[in-house]
């Protein structure tokens, strides 16, 4: 085996370089051949459409567009994805611009009306519904109605939106477990139903959804339960759009580095070893040429696959 040297020249990534293509893909190309579930007048079908990138969407996802009577969305659902919902009703239920949001309530007793007008409807949420996103109360209160329901689950921002920073969620030498956390609870405070310092002591790698807010609170009360100030955390703000932006920093200096950069959320941010591997993984910068920063960010001094 050849030894794994740290650094990489450009020249010898200039001759292998892999630019994205992109093709326009047409509305009406139809689903792969399989039976598809039918959205039914009366039913809602919950479903997650992941962190952004259009491309995320699952295929269950798109065949429930393509039914739907009416689709109410989220704050975090693009254009994109609502364009292929033909000729269906489009109502908005979250926050944007400052607007006040929808009671989480009213929404959902706003879905138990549609689907008893004998609509076909589809709630559409960022990422996937049961993760952060209120999902399992909607879907709760649905079932109490005596609405039936379909779950379509999707791409998670703390799994997909870190893929897409060249951050694996999971990484054999780096963690075998991992916390996913919101930053804050109902009320807007960090949760005070969290014990931080069980978490920095039990979590390797620790997701924190709904973070910036309080970051400067978790950073301190992480560093005081153990966690190192040394590190390393990433902030990915508009994971897996256009936009992607990822801020590279410790627990030490992640308040700071967060301001200096500006960050705008929605914001993911990974705590942990893990990201030191976005050195090896930052797929897109390698399509607009860049070369890998490290190809052994942990030091492991052998090849990647090996035990
Ligand atoms: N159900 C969603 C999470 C909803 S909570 C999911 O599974 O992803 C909303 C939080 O998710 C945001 O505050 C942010 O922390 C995170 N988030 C969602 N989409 C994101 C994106 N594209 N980029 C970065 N963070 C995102």
């Amino acid at each position: 085996m050849p030894p794994i040297t740290k650094r990489v020249s450009l020249a010898l990534y200039s001759n292998q370089r892999i630019f994205a293509i992109k093709r326009p893909m047409s509305d009406s190309l139809p689903l792969p051949q399989k039976s598809w579930p039918e959205l039914r007048p009366g039913w809602v079908w919950l479903c997650g459409a992941g962190p952004g990138d259009p491309g995320l969407l699952t295929l269950h996802g798109l065949n429930a567009l393509r039914q739907a009577d009416v689709v109410v969305y989220d704050a975090l659902v693009g254009e994109d994805i609502l364009s292929w919902a033909g000729t269906a009703e489009l109502i908005y239920a979250g926050k944007r611009g400052g607007k006040p949001s929808a009671k989480q309530r009213d929404i959902s007793l706003h879905l138990v009306e549609l689907a008893r007008a004998g609509k076909r409807v589809l709630r559409l949420k960022g990422g996937d519904p049961f993760v952060f996103g209120r999902g399992g109360e909607e879907a709760q209160t649905l079932v109490q109605h005596g609405v039936p329901i379909r779950i379509i689950p999707g791409i998670s921002a703390g799994i997909g939106g870190l893929a897409y920073a060249g951050i694996p969620v999971t990484h054999r030498d780096v963690n075998q477990s991992v916390t996913f956390v919101t930053g804050h609870d109902q009320t807007g405070d960090t949760p005070g139903s969290l014990d931080w310092c069980a978490i920095a002591q039990g979590s390797q790698v620790i997701v924190i959804y709904m973070g910036m807010k309080h970051i400067a609170q978790i950073a301190q009360q992480l560093m005081e339960s153990g966690r190192s100030p040394s590190e390393p955390v990433a902030f990915v703000t508009s994971a897996t759009l256009d936009h992607q932006n990822v801020v590279e920093s410790t627990l030490g200096t992640a308040v700071d580095d967060a301001k200096a950069a500006g960050i705008v959320p929605p914001a993911i941010i990974c705590i942990g070893r893990s990201v030191l591997m976005r050195q090896v993984l930052d797929w897109q910068s390698f399509e607009s040429g860049a070369a890998p920063r490290n190809l052994d960010p942990l030091g492991r001094g052998r090849p990647a696959e090996s035990a």
